[in-house]
């Protein structure tokens, strides 16, 4: 089973390169955007939706045009496994997920998923083969409609200079921006 326009071991190299190492959630999100891609009209917009952060969004960047830098990728983190590619201006599209009522035999997947195996205890070989040979068949499909809120860009407003550090913030973040209101990372 093809992943876009990549064999299996094909899409492992690709992944190993972005990723830093082939991760199982970025070769099962692999079939989860083909599955949706297939479920869409070729020649529209698409926008994307992760619902998580892990995993799914690199395998959204490396199959579609979609990415976090140029805002077609959005990250709502619901902690779901799960994504949505939709046409960008009405919002409809198509839904992919893991359905556990599919995993039967599939041992490897489930440890995974469920995180019933520390990570060390893991055996990749065949979870990787599982997900290789599995393919779409564990995952669900649905059709959806995206909100409105969630279409198209979002607005930032109007930048000006936060007062506290001298740099350009959107306005509509309060008197000063997010870093100065305590929200820094930094120490
Ligand atoms: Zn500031």
């Amino acid at each position: 089973m093809k992943i876009g326009t990549y064999s299996f071991e094909e899409f492992l190299e690709v992944v190993e390169s972005f990723h830093g190492h082939s991760a199982p959630g970025v070769l099962m999100g692999g079939f989860m955007v083909t599955y949706a891609m297939e479920g869409l009209p070729r020649d529209i917009l698409v926008d994307a939706i992760s619902e998580t952060p892990i995993c799914l969004p690199d395998a959204i960047q490396l199959l579609t045009p979609c990415t976090l830098g140029n805002g077609w990728l959005k990250v709502i983190n619901l902690g779901r496994f799960a994504l949505s590619l939709y046409e960008k201006y009405e919002g409809k599209g198509v839904r992919v997920f893991m359905d556990p009522a599919k995993l039967n035999g599939k041992k490897e997947i489930r440890n995974w998923l469920f995180k019933l195996v520390p990570k060390s205890e893991q055996d990749r070989d065949r979870l990787i083969a599982e997900i290789r040979d599995g393919g779409r068949s564990v995952l669900g499909i649905s059709h959806v409609r995206v909100k409105p809120q969630h279409l198209g860009k979002t607005k930032r407003g109007a930048i000006s200079n936060c007062t506290k550090c001298g740099e350009p913030y959107p306005e509509n973040d309060g008197p000063v921006c997010l870093a100065c209101q305590g929200q820094s990372p930094y120490v």
